[in-house]
């Protein structure tokens, strides 16, 4: 079964208390499922309004899946989405929200590294009337290096992005339906939500928090996803990688041009370059310095070029972002959550 992103089940719901979705991906999280329902389920209980949860399982191994039907077969608030195969934390993400019904959704990590107990206050400011309220993370408690590539990654795209995107603000957040569903509604293969949620706009708000260790288990971004997210951040939110190829070009060719003046120079005035030890020496290090260096950024600039056209090309073919192999608890509350 595939699932289009334009599809928004649930939005003609007929109950009038307001209902919030939690939207938790969920990858091999098997040691931390029960604290998280038990916590996330505790913090929903004190809200006014109605909660359903859908945990999207992408694609992990059978202990993790057997554990959310466990609890999706007890709990009526849990919903539950099952992945074909591991498509990736912002398909996860995405799929999440396409599938949510609420008036307002809330993106939230399976690991408990983004407390539940804060929750209640992103809900406050959502009835201020905000329609994005997105958490900034005040501490960080992980491994220097790690906290160091967020640093300067953030930053990085902060300075590159076209669309102003909040520093050290995760996909950790609440939206009103009216951005859920303009967000459903657009057809990026590269999802790069945080940066997504930026680009809509709306009266968007920032909370501070404090990002706490994983409670359990390990972290599943590998390093490699954590490169491919920071990729997707940069070359979908700006264009200035195509800019600095040509800025790039523009300078090795003005060094260029200046040691070609030099050159000539120091050849008209061979006699005199040679009074003060700068005769022309048959420079081949210097041919071959050149070139290695012309033939790096001539690789550089094909790679930049490339990366876009890659996107292009995965844009072109409009594959389905991801694939459900099956869902649970859907049926009771909207009867059109699946095609
Ligand atoms: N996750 C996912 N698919 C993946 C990798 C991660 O759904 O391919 C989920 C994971 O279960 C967790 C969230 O995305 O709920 C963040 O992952 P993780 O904690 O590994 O990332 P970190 O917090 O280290 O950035
Ligand atoms: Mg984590």
């Amino acid at each position: 079964m595939t699932y289009k992103l334009t599809h928004v089940p649930g939005s003609n719901r007929e109950t009038s208390t307001p209902l919030v979705s939690v939207v938790v991906p969920c990858y091999n999280e098997f040691a931390v499922l029960d604290r998280l329902h038990e916590r996330l389920t505790a913090a929903a209980r004190k809200w006014e309004e109605a909660y359903e949860i859908i945990l999207v399982d992408d694609g992990s191994r059978h202990e993790t899946w057997e554990k959310v039907e466990e609890i999706a077969s007890r709990d009526p608030h849990w919903r539950v989405i099952r992945f074909a195969r591991n498509f990736g934390h912002q398909a996860a993400v995405s799929a999440g929200i396409a599938h949510a019904s609420g008036d307002a959704v809330i993106v939230i990590d399976a690991d408990l590294q983004d407390p539940p107990e804060e929750l209640h206050r992103f809900i406050a400011k959502w009835r201020e009337g905000y329609e994005v309220v997105y958490a900034v993370r005040r501490k960080r408690k992980e491994n220097a290096l790690k906290r160091f590539c967020y640093f300067a990654f953030y930053r990085v795209l902060a300075r590159m992005s076209e669309t102003p995107i909040a520093i050290d603000s995760g996909d950790f957040c609440l939206m009103d339906r009216k951005v859920v569903d303009v967000l459903n509604s657009m057809p990026e293969q590269h999802r790069f939500v945080r940066g997504m949620r930026a680009w809509i706009g709306f009266r968007q708000v920032g909370l501070e928090y404090e990002r706490h260790g994983r409670a359990a288990g390990e972290p599943q971004y590998t390093f490699r996803k954590l490169v491919n997210l920071a990729v997707d951040g940069i070359f979908s939110f700006s264009s200035e990688p195509l800019r600095l190829a040509t800025r790039l070009g523009f300078l090795v060719s003005s060094v260029a041009f200046c040691g070609a003046v030099f050159t000539l120079v120091q050849r008209v005035f061979r006699e005199s370059f040679a009074k003060i030890g700068m005769e022309p020496v048959p420079g081949f290090a210097t041919i071959v310095i050149a070139i290695l260096f012309l033939g790096g950024i001539q690789l550089l600039c094909l790679g930049i070029v490339g990366e876009y056209i890659g996107r292009i090309y995965d844009q072109v073919k409009g594959r389905p972002l991801w694939i459900v192999r099956e869902t649970m608890g859907f049926e009771e509350s909207s009867s059109n959550a699946q095609d």
